[in-house]
């Protein structure tokens, strides 16, 4: 037996070295130390020999297969120098341009939320995050949107199939999620994706972010409001933007009101895109509601505070004057390549 392992090392270390690649290499290796190779099967007599000649014949067993991988090695190295040897060499032109590295960069969209969570910080607002998959109560009812009020039609609604949840349809529900769990005084924004059963064109998409803010204290007033949303969005979109708050309605606050800003285009002159008014309207907000209050437990009479929520797609829209939502979601590489990386 201990004649047929030698012969076997010979025959294994012969073969090792004529592979000529990595494949045959493998191969070569299987037929002699794989489960069905040429070693194991000569090791399944190993019982029938006396105990003395086990004591010799397994180790030296052992050893030669140990002895094989060192050599599939060696030869596995040989095979890489070969291969490298033969690309360098004369096919090698020292003077060829080389290939530029492919530097990744941030979604211009997340790179908008950080600028967002930035600015807001740097106004002592803390960041907030909730479920995308929400319940009826957060996402409707505890923002005084109570069953068959005619504001749930207002947003096409996402719902799961039999089970009461649904796709938030805006971030307003994170609001509702932190003030059950802080107390005043409360100063929070909350990016994130929402969901609305809207069909596709250049200015809908059924997913698409927010952001939301609020603060509430004793004494949080529309001033405040007016002041946070001109610093935090000169910042976001243009040093020298303009807010006009007009009147409107929104369930979950009052009074409601919708911001519009000076047209970047035409900086307030009158174009096209504004319509020639020199505004273009840029999101929602407003007192929060006391009903809204009440539902976190927060006594209306104590508590005041205001609530804001915009669409992140169209502030960078305005301001990059993009004419087409879609564009954010097909990753053509010639359009994320445009937006600044600092
Ligand atoms: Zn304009």
């Amino acid at each position: 037996m201990k004649v047929k392992l030698e012969e076997l090392r010979a025959t294994a270390i012969t073969a090792i070295a004529a592979a000529k690649n990595d494949d045959e290499l493998y191969e070569i290796e299987r037929s002699f130390t794989g489960r069905k190779g040429q070693l194991t099967a000569l090791l399944k007599g190993l019982k029938d020999l006396s105990n003395e000649d086990k004591r010799i014949v397994g180790p030296l067993a052992n050893k030669i297969k140990d002895d094989l991988q060192i050599e599939v090695g060696k030869r596995s190295a040989e095979l890489k120098k070969e291969a490298f040897d033969a690309m360098s060499g004369a096919f090698f032109d020292a003077s060829l341009p080389g290939n530029r590295p492919v530097v990744g960069r941030l979604h211009p969209i997340t790179k908008f939320i950080q600028e967002i969570e930035d600015t807001f910080l740097s106004l002592n607002f803390d960041i907030a995050e909730g479920p995308e998959v929400e319940d009826d109560y957060h996402n409707f009812t505890a923002l005084n949107i109570p069953e068959d009020h005619p504001a749930r039609d207002m947003q096409d609604t996402l719902w799961a199939k039999n089970i009461p949840y649904l796709l938030r349809t805006h971030t307003s529900p994170v609001q509702i999620r932190y003030m059950e769990s802080h107390k005043p005084p409360i100063r929070v924004v909350c990016p994130g994706r929402v969901y609305r059963k809207d069909d596709v064109d250049a200015t809908h998409s059924p997913m698409f972010h927010q952001f939301e803010g609020l603060m509430i204290d004793k004494t949080t007033n529309l001033a405040h409001l007016k002041g946070i949303l001109t610093v935090a969005l000169r910042r976001l979109i243009h040093p020298d933007l303009e807010l006009r708050f007009r009147s409107s309605y929104f369930p979950f606050v009052e009074p409601g009101m919708e911001v519009d800003v000076t047209c970047v285009m035409c900086n307030g002159d009158g174009c096209h895109v504004c319509k020639r008014s020199g505004w273009i309207e840029m999101l929602g907000c407003g007192m929060v509601h006391p009903n809204v209050m009440k539902s976190v437990g927060l006594d209306p009479q104590e508590y005041q505070g205001f609530a804001f929520g915009a669409g992140i797609e169209r502030l960078l829209m305005i301001k990059f004057q993009i004419n087409d939502i879609r564009l954010f979601f097909e990753n053509d590489p010639r359009f994320l390549e445009q937006f600044p990386q600092i």
